[in-house]
């Protein structure tokens, strides 16, 4: 029988390295990642595609992009 269970790529921001920058904020193509109380980024699991922009633009490379099940 086939799996159902699937992978799909999230973006996954180490909270006690990120900088509250917002670079990541203004680079989401999906409004997928928040800068939550001005203290760390949050992704939105549900909206992100794992594209891995923000990944690239933290200048503190604090995001990476992770395989997940679903
Ligand atoms: S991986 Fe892409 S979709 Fe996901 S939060 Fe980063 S920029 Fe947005
Ligand atoms: S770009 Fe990096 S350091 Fe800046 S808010 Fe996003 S995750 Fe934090």
């Amino acid at each position: 029988m086939e799996s159902v269970r699937k992978k799909r790529r999230k973006a996954r921001v180490d909270e006690t390295l990120c900088v509250a920058c917002g670079c990541c904020v203004k680079v989401c193509p999906l409004g997928a990642i928040a800068v939550v109380n001005g203290l760390y980024a949050r992704v939105d699991t549900a909206r992100c595609v794992g594209c891995g922009k923000c990944a690239k633009e933290c200048p503190a490379s604090v995001i990476e992009v992770q395989e997940v099940e679903v």
